[in-house]
């Protein structure tokens, strides 16, 4: 019997149960005893926990915050864009005991914008200079956009921006971008610090094309409220969320992923039935 899941710590708020599970029911592979389930591990278990998954019948895992640096270190062979951004969010179980890693963040992020954002020459701004954002700069500069990042703290926007090979700001420059994504954890637990912690405010969002925002929250966000009022083009963490499980599905599965079923079990209440 297939199994996957998503290993995190603390992880029982992931969307990914929910939506793979739709997923797997959707395309008849939960028929045939494919589960995807919440793996929480502590950090100081994770190296002995992940090597243990493929005895037990994993086929891969999803893998969030803290492990993804942890799962490209521990994994016996990576592609060159998740080596590039130094982190792992899909791990898959070879028959030999190997541990293939990969990175569908960046390209999820990518699928998740609208088709007719021509990014190559585009200039995009990335705030945030945390695992997330540095899979997301990297897909951008792939993709040719003309990138740069700010962070709330500079040093690490320096670092980021050096590792990548894009252009660190401490302001915003007047005139705005074709994109803005906020790779920060602002707009996730106070809605009300957006403005204040960003450094965009509500009236300047219009020099944007589009924003993207990877914090989801019912209703949207603060960020996404006020971007769509301002006419912007919007792109929510709830697709990007999908678009990389999709990515993540069809390399584990071999089956094309199921988009609407994969946000329609993102969307809805938490899979709270117990792990098989
Ligand atoms: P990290 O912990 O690696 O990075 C957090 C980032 O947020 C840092 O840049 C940090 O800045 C910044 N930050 C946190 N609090 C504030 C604040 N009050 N004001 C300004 N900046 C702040 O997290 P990730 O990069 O992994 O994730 C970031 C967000 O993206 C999370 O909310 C996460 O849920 C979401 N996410 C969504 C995904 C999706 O598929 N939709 C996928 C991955 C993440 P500093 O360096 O100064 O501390």
């Amino acid at each position: 019997m297939p199994r996957l899941g998503v290993l995190g710590w603390p992880v029982a708020h992931s969307r990914s149960p929910a939506m793979h599970g739709a997923a797997l029911r959707r395309t008849g592979l939960d028929a045939r005893g494919w589960t995807y389930q919440l793996l929480p591990v502590p950090p100081a278990l994770f190296d002995e926990t992940v090597r243990a998954l493929p005895a037990t019948g994993f086929v891969g895992a999803n893998v969030t915050i803290p492990h993804k640096e942890a799962a490209l270190a521990l994994a016996t062979d990576a592609t060159p864009r998740a080596r590039a951004i130094g982190a792992a969010n899909t791990l898959t179980f070879g028959a030999d005991g190997a541990i293939h890693a990969d990175n569908t963040d960046a390209p999820g992020t990518i699928a998740a914008l609208p088709q007719d954002l021509a990014l190559d020459g585009a200039r995009a701004i990335v705030l945030g200079a945390g695992g997330s954002a540095r899979a997301v700069v990297w897909a951008l500069r792939e993709a040719g956009a003309r990138t740069a990042v700010w962070n709330r703290s500079p040093d690490r926007a320096r670092e980021l921006a050096a590792d990548l090979d894009v252009e660190a700001l401490t302001a915003i420059p007047s005139g705005g971008a074709e994109l803005l994504v906020n790779c920060t954890a602002v707009g996730l637990h106070d809605p009300a610090r957006t403005f204040k912690d960003l450094p965009v405010n509500a009236d300047g969002l219009g020099d944007f094309r589009c924003i993207a925002d990877l914090v989801y929250r019912q209703g949207g966000t603060e960020l996404l409220l006020a971007a769509g009022r301002a006419g912007c083009v919007v792109v929510d963490g709830l697709e990007i969320l999908v678009r990389q499980g999709a990515l993540s599905f069809e390399r584990w599965t071999g089956t094309t992923a199921p988009l609407d079923a994969m946000r329609e079990g993102a969307r809805g209440p938490a899979d709270t039935r117990p792990s098989p």
